[in-house]
């Protein structure tokens, strides 16, 4: 059945299982998070039990098979971001991080005892990780990184600091990524380890119900089992942000709903010059154009995701996803904004919150213009990054 949120049906290309998960994070979101969003929002906060709920409902590292991870398949995983995301960006920032950042490189580069010491407690959300690549000298150009990782004796010393990281100050365990001298690799930081500290970002306006924090090494020791023993080079985390990016491309539709569907309410009780401003042409343009890129890019999610499955997706498909949808969600909260008026601006409303929290989408995970790059060089096969 066709409805204003599922123009196109959508609702019908999905499994029975597919659409359980999805309902019952839509549930989770409507009953826990709406309610109390705005003012995580306002005092600029994560609540951490949230941590332990989305693991009770197998929504960590709900793709990874095995080690207490539910096993679902890509489309599941990213319909249940888009449902997260539709309550906050921090929401469903925090379960990507959590899920494609911090345990998929544990479950696809780490040894059998990291597997076993880490994950279940991570999909249980009990224990809460993060992942650190971005420094302050090193965002779109993350091979430049200068955290260094060197041997010391059976040991290992990491110096460095790295910028920007999501959940880094709620964390329990950092994967760091610091050169070493056989090229970059990654480290399971425990982060009560000596010589390892956080500084969390504060004054931003955007994302706000996420932590972000600063992670300082300053030769923090590890034992020399801390490093993921199945991958080297840039080829480790560039995997990890395709896995997060995946996400994006459907988590972006979820802002764009909640936006899309304020708007619409909005537009059809909101009477000036004594009629209803949805009846008014430019307000329908506005409308129309939100609903024809929702639901296209939701369905572009749809087809990348069903490939993904089949094993098919590349990442510059996943760019070409990211760059869209999150271009596009960022127009229709934009547009709703306008629609509200001046409770557009307010935190009454969740469109303002969205259109902030999308500027960080917008940038993190590979900012649209390198997506354009990567796309870029697909298409000419010419290197345009410098
Ligand atoms: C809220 C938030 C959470 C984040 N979480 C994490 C996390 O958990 N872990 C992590 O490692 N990082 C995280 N990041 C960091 C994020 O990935 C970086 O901010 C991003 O990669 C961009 O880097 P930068 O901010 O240094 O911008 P820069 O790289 O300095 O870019 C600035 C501008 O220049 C443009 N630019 C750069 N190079 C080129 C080029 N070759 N051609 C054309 N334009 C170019 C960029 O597109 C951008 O518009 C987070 C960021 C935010 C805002």
């Amino acid at each position: 059945m066709t409805t204003e949120l599922d123009f196109l049906d959508l609702d019908r290309l999905l499994s029975e299982e597919e659409r359980l998960i999805r309902d019952t994070t839509r549930g989770f979101v409507t009953d826990k998070v709406l309610p109390e969003v705005a003012g995580w929002f306002e005092r600029g906060e994560f609540p951490r039990e949230l941590a332990k709920e989305l693991g009770g409902l197998g929504l960590l590292g709900m793709h990874l098979h095995g080690y207490g991870c539910a096993g679902t398949n890509a489309v599941s995983y990213g319909l249940a971001a888009l449902e997260l995301e539709a309550g906050d960006s921090g929401l469903r920032s925090f379960a990507s991080v959590q899920g494609s950042l911090a345990m998929f490189p544990i479950w696809r580069y780490g040894s059998e005892e990291q597997k076993q010491r880490w994950l279940p407690r991570m999909a249980a959300g009990e224990v809460i990780g993060c992942f650190g690549l971005t420094e302050p000298d090193f965002g779109s150009n993350p091979a430049g990184m200068r955290t260094s990782a060197r041997r010391d004796g059976g040991d290992w010393l990491l110096n460095g600091t790295k910028m920007w990281i999501t959940n880094g100050g709620i964390a329990d365990v950092a994967v760091v990524w610091a050169r070493a001298d056989e090229g970059v690799l990654g480290f399971l930081v425990p982060t009560d380890t000596p010589g390892f500290a956080t500084r969390d970002i504060d004054r931003k306006l955007s994302l706000r119900a996420s932590v972000t924090s600063e992670l300082i090494l300053d030769d923090c020791r590890l034992p020399g089992d801390a490093v993921l023993p199945e991958v080297h080079g840039m080829r480790g985390p560039l995997s990890c942000l395709n896995e997060a990016r995946y996400g994006i491309i459907w988590g972006a539709m979820g802002a764009a709903r909640a936006c899309f569907a304020s708007a619409l309410a909005y537009a059809t009780t909101r009477v000036q010059f004594d009629r209803p401003i949805g009846g008014f042409q430019l307000t329908q343009q506005k409308l129309a154009d939100m609903l024809v890129e929702l639901s296209k890019g939701t369905l572009l999610a749809l087809h990348l995701g069903r490939m993904k499955d089949d094993g098919r997706l590349t990442p510059e498909q996943v760019s070409l996803g990211k760059l869209n949808n999150v271009r596009e969600a960022l127009q229709i909260a934009r547009a709703a904004r306008t629609i509200l008026g001046a409770n557009g601006v307010t935190l009454e409303y969740p469109v303002i919150r969205h259109a902030n929290n999308l500027e960080s989408v917008l940038t993190y995970e590979g900012t649209s213009e390198i997506h354009s790059l990567i796309l870029g060089q697909a298409l000419t096969g010419l290197d345009a990054f410098q």
